[in-house]
């Protein structure tokens, strides 16, 4: 037997393991119905401070949050004194239908799968699904929603509208309008996209009460907002027009003659952090109540060398057909030393923008970008949380970013994001303090989605 083959056998021997005990803990949660929460420490995200009560779970919502020690008959007690009780964690930005290379066709539900189970394991019981193949992605959205396979809870969009194939407006209002039909929750505008091509992509998805959310470049982010995109994500909009108008030409030189992702490097030097183009992008952010999720991780991924992610503990948990694709070295695979040093030196700039947004007061959200290379499922998320934590927001709203602030963009805040009675209950169950170290988040004991509880390891099939 080849090395290769052992490891698989023993990959599958895990796999059927994890199954059981997955369905073991998965039963016996279901049968109780109920579960208390003993001697937790809430950390409810409502802007309070901490505080210890017992928590009781029945029927997949938060029944009470009680200082009174009496069980009720029926619960299943699991002692977590000395742990903290956080709401679970929400990854806006997680293409969970997984696609083996570019194209939609190339559709693997088994690693989707995996890649749900692993997201539950790192606290993530919500994710936005911005773009993908929209009929399969709805029925994994509902098969969650039915108990079929778990996960966490999926909004999703469908495929993304980017310029081509549909380009005029009678062509984006029928792929909008298919897409509403196929019952996807929202709508995705990509770079390509031109002002007027997004009016009519969201013109068309408001009529079906559908949001849009858009990885916008041509369009640029004010006229997007007045437009009325709803969210837009990544932290940066890498358009010409944010740059000052001195450095517009030879960027637009450099997107021409070595494409879009090497010019970053100079857009990302030549931005002006607090000049009067980056001011205008946050006022119209604000005055629309645009939400952003940053991704700094599926950026900072790319724009360091890719040698520091390779052989690493974190790529080496993600799904074997997830570490294949990322084996051609990913967006930045032709980018020489100088370019990944060059871009280094400009990254502080990237925390400065974020930093900026969250002192001015724009709603952020957290997103990882999966599976972008080495952007590993569920780690991700934390890595994010870690990074925009650097930028120099604090551990608290850092969180809120995760829980709350998701849940209200997403319009889910009288469901989710914080630990309410009559919430869902959907929690993540640390060991230590997220307040003291938001690397905290990562130490997780238990993570509880519609009532139920898993330990992490049952979750992880290798
Ligand atoms: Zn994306």
């Amino acid at each position: 037997m080849t090395r290769l083959k052992m490891k698989r056998l023993l990959l599958c021997a895990s796999i059927v393991l994890n199954v059981l005990l997955t369905t073991i803990i998965h039963t016996s949660a279901q049968h109780s119905g109920v579960t208390y929460l003993k001697g937790a420490t809430v950390v409810d995200l409502t802007g309070r401070a901490p505080f210890q009560a017992n928590v009781i779970l029945r029927d997949g919502q938060i029944e009470s949050i009680t200082t009174s020690p009496t069980v009720p008959p029926d619960g299943h007690v699991i002692d977590v004194s000395g742990d903290y009780v956080l709401p679970g964690f929400t990854d806006m930005h997680a293409h969970v239908t997984f696609l083996r290379d570019d194209s939609y066709s190339s559709y693997d539900r088994a690693t989707s799968e995996q890649v749900l189970k692993m997201l539950l394991a790192y606290g993530i019981t919500t994710v936005r699904n911005p773009a993908a193949p929209a009929v399969e992605s709805v029925r994994l959205r509902d098969d969650v929603a039915n108990g079929k396979i778990l996960g966490p809870r999926i909004l999703t969009a469908g495929e993304a509208l980017n310029g081509k194939p549909f380009s005029t407006e009678a062509e984006i209002r029928a792929e909008v309008k298919r897409q509403a039909a196929v019952g996807v929750n929202y709508i995705k505008v990509y770079a390509n996209s031109t002002p007027q091509q997004t009016a009519v992509a969201i013109d068309e998805a408001h009529k079906h009460g559908l949001k849009v959310i858009g990885h916008l470049q041509i369009t640029d982010w004010p006229t997007a907002a007045g437009l009325g995109i709803d969210f837009v994500t990544h932290g940066v909009c890498w358009s010409a027009s944010a740059l000052p108008p001195q450095k517009r030409y030879e960027y637009e030189e450099e997107v021409r003659h070595l494409g879009p992702m090497k010019a970053r490097i100079f857009w990302l030097e030549s931005v002006d952090v607090n000049g009067p183009k980056m001011n205008r992008i946050i006022k119209s952010l604000k005055q629309h109540h645009i939400s952003v999720d940053p991704t700094l991780i599926a950026y900072k991924t790319k724009f360091i060398p890719m040698e520091r992610y390779r052989g690493k503990q974190n790529v080496s948990l993600a799904p074997r057909a997830m570490q294949e694709s990322w084996i051609d070295g990913g967006f930045t695979a032709d980018w020489t030393p100088s370019d990944y040093a060059r871009m280094q030196k400009a990254w502080p700039k990237m925390l400065e923008i974020v930093a900026l947004y969250y002192h001015e007061g724009v709603l952020l959200t957290t997103g990882s970008d999966l599976p972008n290379s080495w952007v590993v499922p569920g780690i991700s998320l934390h890595q994010e949380m870690e990074l925009l934590s650097e930028a120099g927001i604090p551990t608290q709203d850092v969180l809120a970013m995760a829980t709350r602030n998701a849940a209200a963009a997403l319009g889910l805040d009288r469901e989710i994001g914080t630990v309410e009675v009559g919430k869902r209950a959907d929690l993540v169950i640390l060991a230590a303090n997220p307040l003291d170290d938001i690397r905290n988040t990562r130490r997780i004991k238990y993570v509880v989605t519609d009532g139920k509880l898993f330990q992490p390891g049952s979750l992880l099939t290798h």
